[in-house]
């Protein structure tokens, strides 16, 4: 599902998507992309893009919130807590999203993409916040691949 959710993505470099998860039932969905409201990068050019940024770094230029960010904002709106949750997520959260996650109490980060933010995993092993990478890959390439269909 966060999969699904990566395709509705406004960023120019990289899609991601990420679905929060309490006792098997999904309390929110994001996808990075702009505030709402506002133009997207897909439609006006990224900053970060046009100045070559490397991976990891200068976040704060785009004008682009991540998919996580989305997800714990779209719970704030409608009020939901999200304490221990999981949250499900194809790339593994920057240090942004990750002190996001550990003050909004979430209780475990599983994803699919590593990504290059040493602070990030730093700062989730200092808050004892579980996360690791989602082991099952060859499932999400069946998925992928329409290996398993669809339930009537
Ligand atoms: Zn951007
Ligand atoms: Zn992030």
């Amino acid at each position: 599902m966060a999969l699904i959710a990566s395709t509705r993505s406004t960023c120019v470099r990289r899609r991601v998507g990420a679905v929060i998860v309490l006792e098997n039932r999904i309390l929110a969905t994001g996808y990075n992309g702009s505030p709402a409201g506002t133009q997207h990068c897909t439609d006006i050019g990224c900053l970060r893009q046009q100045l070559g940024i490397p991976s990891g770094e200068r976040h704060e230029i785009c004008r682009g919130s991540h998919a996580e960010m989305n997800a714990v904002a779209q719970a704030a709106a409608s009020g939901t807590a999200i304490r221990s949750c999981t949250i499900y997520t194809t790339v593994e959260p920057c240090s942004m999203c990750s002190k996001l996650l550990i003050n909004a109490g979430c209780g475990r980060i599983v994803y699919m993409v590593p990504y290059p933010d040493e602070l990030s995993r730093t700062l989730r092993e200092e808050a004892a916040l579980d996360s690791g990478i989602y082991e099952d890959r060859e499932a999400v390439m069946r998925v992928l691949h329409g290996a398993i269909p669809l339930q009537k």
